[in-house]
């Protein structure tokens, strides 16, 4: 069974890896397929052992071979992440549709939080198509035990509804100031996604995250992050929302 896992987990590192280089060149005009990868800093190619996930990170003391520059925490922060989500959907009852499913949805919601991360927007290419594939997953309720289409799930549809106008509000209030809207985009497919039980437990915990992190960042690095500056809440969403849909129903059960 381990064997079983630790493939699955190697699975989502090396997916991870190729999710690493859709973010860095998102918007950048490079293609995401072709091209090999390359230091940043020297421009050497990099060789096929220098690109594991995770391991080569390790092995290379997270330093280029060649110039010796700091490599990103980002490629083995990603590759794991990945990984360990992976396995997490690899653990619940279903079939192989239902697992592929979900993991092109995660990997979505995964470029998301990273590219917010770094650039304090949410690509609209990338929230749309994961707004469309959980549409899709409303025709099936996420039930991945047994993949198929049937009726709409109105439940979840309504939820979609219900996050995205209360985000589109908390956007139209404060200007933008507080919210971008593409948080109201993604907070779409997050309802559609979790239903509004969990979708709102979600919310809840990218609030509680988010205020823990940013006091944390202003206490850390009081010159860097004032008082004034913004962190991306996508991030947080999104961590939420993998919380929540893995372990909502404990987590609801423990607050009501
Ligand atoms: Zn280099």
């Amino acid at each position: 069974m381990f064997f079983i896992y630790f493939s699955v987990f190697v699975f989502g590192a090396v997916v991870g890896s190729f999710l690493n280089v859709v973010i860095l060149r998102l918007n950048t005009g490079q293609s995401v397929v072709s091209g090999r990868s390359k230091c940043f800093t020297c421009a050497k190619k990099l060789k096929w052992y220098e690109l594991l996930p995770i391991a080569s990170f390790v092995f290379l003391r997270g330093k280029c071979s060649a110039c010796k520059t700091k490599i990103s925490w980002q490629y083995p922060f990603v590759e794991t992440i990945t990984g360990i989500i992976f396995v997490l959907l690899f653990q619940q009852p279903q079939n192989i549709f239902g697992f592929s499913f979900l993991v092109l949805i995660f990997s979505f919601l995964i470029i998301i939080a990273v590219y917010d991360y770094r650039h304090r927007i949410i690509p609209n290419l990338f929230v749309w198509i994961f707004n469309g594939l959980v549409f899709l997953g409303l025709f099936n309720s996420f039930r991945i035990s047994d993949f198929g289409f049937r009726i709409l799930n109105w439940n979840n549809l309504l939820a979609g509804f219900i996050l995205f106008s209360f985000f589109a509000l908390l956007w139209g209030v404060s200007r933008g100031r507080w919210m971008g809207f593409g948080d109201a985009k993604l907070a779409l497919g997050i309802g559609w996604l979790l239903g509004i039980t969990k979708g709102i437990a979600a919310i809840t915990l990218a609030f509680w995250i988010g205020a823990i992190a940013g006091v944390l960042l202003i206490y850390l690095n009081k010159s860097k992050y004032g008082l004034k500056s913004s962190i991306a809440f996508g991030p947080f969403m999104i961590l939420g929302t993998a919380v929540s849909f893995f372990w909502g129903e404990k987590i609801i059960a423990f607050l009501f």
